[in-house]
């Protein structure tokens, strides 16, 4: 193609409008209609309904000669060629159910004549080949991570006065501005947003108990903007579509993090939230990505690092000493030295490496627990108890797979800790 790229602009506009009825290009369209026309290989992964059709169809029309459009499905064809006749644009499709004279038929209207069939077969398959190859990579960029970099994570205690402070909370930094609180309670839910109402603010709570009538009434208030604040339990969650959420407070602890996590997470005042939250989903994550858009991270704590090899080694050798049947915060508490009547209860106390992390604050031997565990050589066996309250819980095993390292002293482990 010899046309010039800034001409293409300016026709392929014309032409969205023209013979597409469209008003202005959806994201991406341009950028991948000019890299055609510019003769570059493009390739395209867009959404069901994203655009795709146009990005090859206004290229077809800007240009001399046929495209040639390759599609799996039959009836996708034929939506297809519907469409382009209703604009006037000259299609028509070939498939291997058609009759052989058909084909025939259609590729003399192409002034292709025979000649067409050696000439796109080689190179179509060539080309389908090369993108079964490289879609693997593709997939590979497509992972998607759990981090949401618009996302900020505050973290606050919880006091007596915690209304007070979601007041001043919204007031400082949201005032007038969308939100959701969720609460664990329905109770909870009514208490929140009949304070925060008194405190002046357009709210309203949603839960399971309201009917249908209620619920649509205040997601039509929260759609139109009259109230801006929802104070909800899980219910409200899905089909929640509004462009303009700025904040979501957890009055309580999520589900979601109860736990060992809660251990790890709540008390944890130095690691990045994102970090923390990541390690749940088994994915890895730089803490200097975080920039500065967590509580933990805003603190510019100074960091040392720390070869915790004996700690790490004692910590396994304390679950194997328990014979492999306790909680992770069972083993921290031996290790710290705890005389709680539940460690005298099990006779933990007179185990030799009892205390044997007395001088780590807890959080420090928490997160010598967590390296362990994110690395595998602790694994967290989730067990029903057998109490008759059925609840989960989890007793810490030893990976006899990945511990030999540690044992033989041929895997160190440095971990930073903020200097005080
Ligand atoms: P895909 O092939 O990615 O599934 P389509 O090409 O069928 O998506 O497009 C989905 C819908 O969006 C169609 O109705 C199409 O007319 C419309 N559409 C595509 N591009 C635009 C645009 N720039 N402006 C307005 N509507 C568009
Ligand atoms: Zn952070």
């Amino acid at each position: 193609s010899t046309l010039v790229i800034n001409n293409d602009r300016v026709q392929s506009q014309t032409k969205n409008k023209s013979k597409f009825g469209n008003r202005s290009f959806r994201p991406n369209q341009r950028e991948i209609i000019n890299a055609t026309m510019s003769g570059n290989d493009v390739f395209v992964l867009m959404p069901t309904g994203g655009g795709k059709s146009l990005t090859y169809q206004l290229p077809a029309l800007i240009s001399e000669g046929i495209t040639l459009v390759v599609c799996p499905l039959v009836s996708l064809i034929q939506d297809q060629i519907m469409h382009l006749s209703q604009a006037n644009i000259p299609a028509t499709y070939l498939s291997a159910n058609m009759e052989w004279s058909q084909q025939q038929e259609i590729l003399r209207d192409l002034v292709w004549g025979h000649d067409f069939r050696p000439d796109y077969k080689v190179p179509l398959s060539e080309n389908i080949f090369m993108l079964k190859s490289i879609k693997n990579d593709f997939l590979m960029l497509l992972w998607q991570s759990f981090n949401r970099p618009n996302l900020r994570y505050f973290l606050r205690p919880k006091t007596k006065k915690c209304l007070e402070d979601i007041d001043c909370f919204i007031r400082t930094n949201h005032f007038k501005e969308c939100g959701i609180i969720y609460c664990l309670s329905k109770m909870d839910c009514e208490k929140v947003a009949d304070k925060l109402r008194e405190c002046g603010h357009k709210v309203a709570h949603y839960h399971g108990s309201l009917d249908h009538a209620e619920r649509a009434h205040v997601q039509k208030q929260w759609s139109k903007d009259k109230i801006n604040i929802i104070c909800a339990t899980v219910a409200f969650g899905m089909g929640i579509n509004k462009p303009d959420v700025r904040f979501v407070i957890h009055h309580s602890l999520p589900k979601s993090i109860e736990g060992y996590h809660q251990v790890s997470y709540c008390e944890n005042d130095v690691d990045c939230r994102r970090l923390l939250q990541l390690i749940h989903f088994g994915e890895m994550f730089d803490p200097l990505l975080c920039a500065k858009t967590c509580d933990n991270c805003l603190k510019e704590l100074s960091w040392v690092e720390r070869d915790v090899t004996d700690f790490a080694r004692q910590l396994v050798e304390l679950v194997t000493m328990t014979r492999q049947s306790s909680s992770s915060c069972h083993i921290l508490e031996v290790f710290r030295g705890s005389l709680s009547q539940n460690v005298k209860k099990q006779g933990h106390h007179n185990l030799t490496l009892h205390g044997a992390g007395r001088h780590l604050a807890k959080g420090e031997a928490a997160r010598i627990m967590r390296y362990l565990v994110t690395e595998g050589i602790l694994v967290e066996d989730v067990k029903k108890s057998d109490n008759t309250y059925g609840s989960v819980s989890s007793v810490l095993k030893v990976n006899h797979q990945k511990v030999n390292d540690l044992r033989s002293g041929k895997q160190r482990i440095a971990l930073k800790f903020p200097t005080p």
